[in-house]
């Protein structure tokens, strides 16, 4: 353990509700809901701090909202005024230190060890960080800040004032903070590790903390252990500035055994390599705005079409729609090579993932993901796929071959 490492963890209130109402002064002070549709089906993604007040949650459906907020202001969301005012936030960051982790849209870790010798000068650089925000982004713009000697740590202290907090917690503090918690106000506990914890008897963050780490180790497998050095102060991933950076594209491309303008056989390779790359991009947590796809033939001409998605998709049947649309023009020489490649590559954030009908389709598609993963890449596959025998191995984004993105 380095007791002495400094982190700190900055949140956005209230994120894009806020850049909403930053954007627009007529809308401060109101309940303001984002949604991803505007139908009475459609859900809110993010709720103003004023919204919030009335109940108005994330998740919840418009009607819904609009029954215990009547006044509420419904607006559709604008995710490139959000990414615009994002990148102006982890610019801020970024120029106080190189080790800016920046984890989701609307959050980020700095490393400050170093920087700051002591919590009093990390207090400091944080209310700095909340005034250079308000004065050169803008000034309805609030963020919660955690301060402590980990990232986990860090975390869990953000979270406990909002909005516009600041919060430190200390090795001295871990004796007491943890006391009569519930189990899901730890961050990486959801409900169903809440009831494994509950049938080893464990009832709270503080009965974790005081957990034998060897008796999680051997129920939960090597994640019950990292929880209980998070609880205890004790580091286990530290700030990694590239952790989180896009990749450009996530590509999958194929030199075919059979050199063929058979259709019907080149739709097959390409939903599967399709699938291969949607999957890799939805593990990374991703979605993509762009799709690029094209072919060498054997007369050696290459022909690549990239084009805009009609919004950002993660869905696989939704891409592999996508990339069939190659196929719409005749193919007339005999093909020996097919690549796709998915760019554009934006953060699935929680808030964004929220759409109404895409709440299945997001299951759905977990639930493809964890079976493939444990047995096999190609072991849930679309009807269309089931008897065609043909596998394009695992490779590299062909990007790194073929350089033919803007
Ligand atoms: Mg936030």
């Amino acid at each position: 353990m380095k007791g002495e490492d400094i982190i700190m963890h900055v949140d956005m209130n209230s994120y894009f509700a806020t850049v909403e109402q930053q954007a627009n002064p007529l809308l401060r002070g109101k309940p303001v809901g984002v949604c991803a549709y505007l139908s009475p089906k459609g859900c809110i993604i993010a709720a103003s701090q004023e919204a919030k007040k009335f109940g108005v949650r994330t998740g919840m459906r418009v009607s819904e909202a609009k029954k215990i907020c009547p006044q509420i202001i419904l607006l559709a969301n604008d995710p490139d005024k959000y990414r615009f005012i994002s990148r102006q936030i982890f610019s801020v960051l970024k120029k106080i230190s190189d080790d800016v982790e920046v984890y989701s849209i609307d959050e980020a870790f700095i490393d400050l060890t170093g920087l700051a010798k002591d919590f009093n000068v990390a207090q400091a650089i944080a209310k700095k960080i909340k005034q250079t925000i308000r004065d050169e982004i803008g000034s309805y713009l609030t963020c919660s800040i955690g301060i402590s000697h980990t990232r986990w740590l860090a975390k869990f202290a953000s979270e406990e004032n909002k909005p516009d907090g600041l919060t430190i917690i200390t090795q001295q503090d871990l004796a007491n903070i943890f006391k009569d918690r519930p189990l899901q106000h730890a961050w990486g506990i959801g409900r169903a590790l809440e009831c494994r914890l509950q049938l080893l008897g464990i009832e709270n963050l503080y009965q974790l903390q005081h957990s034998s780490p060897s008796f999680l180790q051997t129920n939960l497998g090597w994640y019950g252990y990292y929880l209980w050095c998070h609880l205890n102060g004790i580091e286990v991933e530290g700030v990694d500035a590239q952790r989180n950076q896009l990749p450009k594209s996530i590509g999958h491309s194929y030199c075919l055994p059979k050199i063929t303008n058979d259709k019907d056989y080149l739709v097959r390779i390409m939903s599967k390599l399709t699938w291969q790359a949607a999957s890799r991009m939805r593990s990374l947590n991703l979605q993509t705005g762009k799709i690029s796809c094209g072919y060498h033939n054997v007369a050696g001409q290459t022909l690549f079409r990239s084009w805009k998605l009609p919004r950002y998709l993660y869905d696989s049947v939704d891409i592999i729609k996508q990339a069939l649309l190659l196929f719409t023009q005749p193919i007339i020489s005999k093909i020996n090579f097919l690549a796709v490649s998915l760019n554009d590559l934006v953060f699935r954030s929680g808030q964004l993932s929220f759409f109404t009908d895409e709440i299945k389709k997001s299951n759905l598609n977990k639930a493809i993901d964890t079976v493939n993963n444990k047995f096999g890449k190609f072991t849930l596959l679309p009807g269309s796929l089931i008897n065609f025998r043909e596998f394009p191995p695992d490779r590299i984004g062909f990007r790194k071959n073929i350089r033919y993105e803007s």
